[in-house]
């Protein structure tokens, strides 16, 4: 589902930050991807959708070649990832609810969005996503008066809601408590047993990683150090 063919990715002040990639990521995968800070995991992760072009090689998504994608072929390949920061990236100021309505994708019009119309379908399936990872009862909370891991899974929840094929989590759990974390990666877990969806993650935690992910890459300056089964790994990594 995922491709990485003799990747290459250098910054424009000359920086290679990913060498020669080649990497096949299946439907229903749930991979960690661990290294050093600056290995180059956000860059690798962040190709897969496009915040990143790659400088040469070739990268297909569901067979698509996605380096030449354009406009309309952009939107329409972020419509089918879901993407998870360290920071949550939520509107603190306004309810659970709203943030995971806003972010609807495909398309709610934006004159829906600023006026707070949604159909009882999309509230539905926002309620149902909020089920998921537990913070029903949140709901119509603001946001600021959560805990951490409680914003971490309300960005999962509004992400769910997208039903996209791939979740891409960068450092999701690297701000939160050791409790909390392994609650989130539990969640990680669960949708991607039960909804399929695959879940690539950049995390530092190696132990979480290991209990949680079942295919572990490791990088190392720009390069694949290491790449296998969960239950292979020994302490070679
Ligand atoms: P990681 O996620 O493993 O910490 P990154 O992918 O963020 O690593 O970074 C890999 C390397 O690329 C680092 O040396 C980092 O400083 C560099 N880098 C990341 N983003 C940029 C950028 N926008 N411009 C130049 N260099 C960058
Ligand atoms: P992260 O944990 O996401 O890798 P960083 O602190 O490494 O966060 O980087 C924050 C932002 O700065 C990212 O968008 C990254 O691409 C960019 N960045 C990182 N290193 C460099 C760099 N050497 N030059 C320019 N931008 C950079």
């Amino acid at each position: 589902m995922i491709e990485f063919k003799q990747v290459h990715k250098q910054y424009p002040d000359g920086l290679l930050a990913l060498k020669d990639i080649d990497l096949q990521i299946d439907q229903g995968e749930y991979v960690a991807i661990i290294g050093l800070s600056g290995a180059g995991k956000s860059t690798l992760l962040r190709c897969v959708n496009r915040m990143h072009d790659i400088s040469s090689g070739s990268l297909k998504v569901d067979d698509v070649e996605i380096s030449t994608l354009r406009g309309k072929g952009i939107r329409q390949l972020r419509r089918s990832i879901g993407m998870i920061f360290q920071s949550f990236n939520l509107v603190t100021r306004i309810s659970v609810m709203k943030n995971v309505l806003v972010s609807f994708v495909p398309g709610i019009p934006l004159w829906r969005k600023v006026l707070g119309v949604f159909t009882e379908q999309e509230k539905k399936q926002a309620l149902i996503a909020l089920d998921r990872v537990g913070i029903l009862d949140k709901a119509f909370v603001r946001v600021d008066q959560l805990s951490g891991g409680q914003q971490q899974r309300v960005a999962l929840a509004r992400t769910l809601a997208q039903n996209p094929k791939i979740i891409l989590a960068d450092e999701p759990v690297a701000s939160l408590d050791p409790v909390t974390a392994n609650q989130v990666m539990g969640d990680f877990r669960r949708i991607n047993q039960e909804l399929h969806m695959t879940v690539i993650m950049n995390i530092h935690h190696v132990e979480l990683a290991l209990e949680y992910a079942s295919r572990i890459i490791g990088i190392r300056a720009g390069e694949i150090v290491y790449d296998g089964r969960t239950e292979d790994v020994t302490d070679e990594i």
